[in-house]
């Protein structure tokens, strides 16, 4: 290894001199320490340091050696469950727990456990030709998740060896008789975070990736290889949007990226998890979930590293054939520590002190979501959701962090902090937000369900639009300007937003709505529609209706708290609504006659 000398240390970035030899990218040990940094520019002899632990203490004259590699992860058995740093180091849940998550600095520890035996089933036989990407045998990780190892990059060739059995990660498991000569491999692989794994095909991402929260699943729907931004100002409930799509959301693997935001919150997760049993399989939460903590009190360096760490390991499990979910919670604190890092080696700024690649970085970040087929010789489909939470400060969406985001993701569910302020839960703007999915997902739910649920979705969707329109007469000549037809549509758009939209999180039975379950009540508060409308065309006056069904809307409304055991229960309302809606017509009817 060669050796360079220190000429200046300026927070996590570390100038050092003599390096010639080294190269942008390249992984050092910076100091008597030996901390961790990742080389980030050159210039002549001198190279520009990021550092990823606490830099006090180290000084000029102190030597940085180059390893040659590249910032990279570990891959293989014993990542799921697991809590990890930005650049993979694994946070014990005690340390977490106890809110003291720094690492001893300098300590080298090995990103994955090198003790713990796995039982490796092998699923291919000597003699098998393997290329890249194609899998030799499982380890059952968790109890949901099977690990599929794959044969590495690089490598193919006629398998001269494999048995099944225990094996560590650094035991020999199966050998290739490659072109030059025979290797052996183990379960652990490495790949560098910064450069995507390979694939053989991008796929459309058609297919809806159901979270369980009704203005998403219905409105505004995400896809299983999608990527959609949440912006929104402090407390518009970003992190809890976050939360329950990794609670609820219908994947197999989820990696949680706390980036910059408070510690508590990470803690929040590692208490919550364990406890919370995943709607998909009945099994622990945890058993399904990946950490990556770099909280606001963690060096600021590996903040930068830690987007790139998470979705390295979401490609490694893509390439399996696994539907993932990756959550940045949050991207604007991440480009914060870029822009930090660009201050510090004094690169020209651009759009409010972020550096001139902000958009091309975020751009890289969320083009590695997708569905694919992955390499190998077998045809498998993997996936990659990308959700990112942006905190623009004050609010204010024209800034770059959250102009350069909607440029690339495709899916936009904006957090309004007037809604927030009165507690309609999740803040999600009806009028504002987007997805370029609803086509694909309509299409595919009326299939699946065999209704029309795009065109109740899109009714839904214009009744709420009308409302804003009708709220703005309102405003300027009065209530009572307004037709009886405009009135009622007043009472169906509140119906949608309170009885619908609005879902509360921490409500045992409404933290969760299945697509059955929408569809049931979304259909009802239209049926309701339906039946009032035509109440009307018959005679009945506005009045007459609002009047006579105050005690089936309160029923309607609280429709969200029937658990999915009685969703059926759903159905039976809609009939009463019939029935209630035809008696006011009747007696309407005989009160005239009479
Ligand atoms: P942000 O991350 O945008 O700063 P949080 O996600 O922490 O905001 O949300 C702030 C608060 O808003 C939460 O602590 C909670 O009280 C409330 N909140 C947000 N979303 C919901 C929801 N779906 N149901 C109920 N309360 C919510
Ligand atoms: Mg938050």
């Amino acid at each position: 290894m060669k050796k360079g000398t220190i000429i200046k240390v300026s927070g996590p970035l570390v100038m050092a001199k003599g390096m010639e030899h080294a190269n942008i990218q390249d992984l050092c040990y910076v100091g008597d320490m030996r901390l961790v940094g990742e080389i980030i520019e050159m210039r002549h002899d001198v190279a520009s340091i990021q550092v990823y632990e606490e830099t006090s203490g180290v000084g000029p004259g102190e030597p940085v050696e180059t390893t040659g590699e590249a910032l990279s992860v570990e891959l293989g058995p014993g990542i799921v469950s697991q809590m990890f740093d930005g650049i993979q180091r694994p946070l014990d849940t005690f340390k977490a727990k106890t809110n003291s998550n720094f690492l001893v600095r300098g300590v080298n520890i090995e990103a994955l456990d090198r003790e713990a035996k796995w039982a490796f089933k092998a699923t291919k036989n000597v003699g098998d030709i393997v290329e890249p990407g194609d899998i030799v045998g499982t380890v059952q990780e968790t109890k949901v998740i099977e690990h599929r190892v794959m044969v590495p990059h690089g490598v193919k060739g006629k398998l001269t060896a494999i048995e099944s059995g225990d094996y560590s990660l650094e035991d020999v498991v199966y050998k290739i008789e490659t072109d030059n000569g025979e290797k052996e491999l183990t379960m652990l692989q490495r790949w560098p975070v910064r450069r995507g794994r390979p694939f053989k095909k991008k796929l459309n991402p058609d297919k809806p990736m159901l979270t369980g929260q009704r203005v998403i699943d219905t409105f505004f729907p995400i896809t299983k290889g999608g990527a959609a931004a949440v912006p929104g100002p402090f407390g518009a409930g970003k992190t809890v949007v976050q939360h329950q799509i990794a609670k609820f959301s219908d994947v197999d693997l989820v990696v949680y990226v706390g980036c910059g935001e408070r510690g508590n919150e990470m803690t929040d997760v590692l208490n919550e998890f364990p406890e919370l049993v995943d709607p998909n399989t009945g099994e622990s939460l945890m058993e399904r979930t990946i950490l990556i903590a770099n909280t606001s009190n963690m060096p600021v360096a590996a903040r930068e590293a830690s987007i790139y760490t998470g979705i390295t390991i979401a490609e490694y499990f893509r390439d399996m054939g696994y539907s993932v979910a990756i959550m940045a919670d949050s991207t604007s604190r991440w480009a914060e520590a870029l822009r930090e890092m660009s201050g510090r080696l004094e690169e020209m700024p651009g759009d409010e002190g972020y550096p001139a690649y902000l958009g091309s970085r975020i751009a890289e970040y969320y083009e590695r979501a997708g569905r694919i087929l992955t390499v190998g010789s077998e045809e498998r489909e993997g996936s990659i959701t990308a959700i990112g939470a942006v905190s623009p400060p004050g609010g204010d969406t024209s800034e770059p962090v959250t102009q350069n985001t909607l440029r690339v993701v495709k899916i936009f569910w904006a957090l309004d902090s007037s809604l927030a302020q009165k507690r309609h839960f999740p803040s999600v703007n009806w009028l504002t937000s987007y997805s370029l999915y609803l086509n694909d997902v309509g299409k595919f739910m009326d299939q699946d369900l065999e209704v029309n649920w795009a065109e109740m979705v899109q009714h839904s969707m214009n009744i709420l639009q009308e409302e804003s329109e009708l709220q703005e007469i309102v405003r300027l000549v009065g209530i009572e300007s307004l037709s009886e037809k405009d009135r009622l549509t007043m009472v169906i758009a509140q119906q949608l937003r309170e009885d619908y939209l609005q879902q509360n999180a921490f409500d045992e039975v409404d933290t969760f709505t299945s697509r059955k379950k929408q569809l049931y009540m979304l259909d009802l508060i239209l049926s309701f529609e339906h039946e009032a409308r035509e109440a009307m065309r018959l005679g009945a006056y506005y009045k007459e209706i609002v009047d006579g069904t105050v005690a089936l809307r309160d029923k309607i409304a609280r429709a969200k708290f029937i658990s999915e055991d009685n969703v059926e229960q759903i159905r039976a309302l809609k009939d009463e609504t019939k029935e209630t809606i035809y008696n006011i017509v009747a007696e309407g009817g005989m009160t005239q006659n009479a």
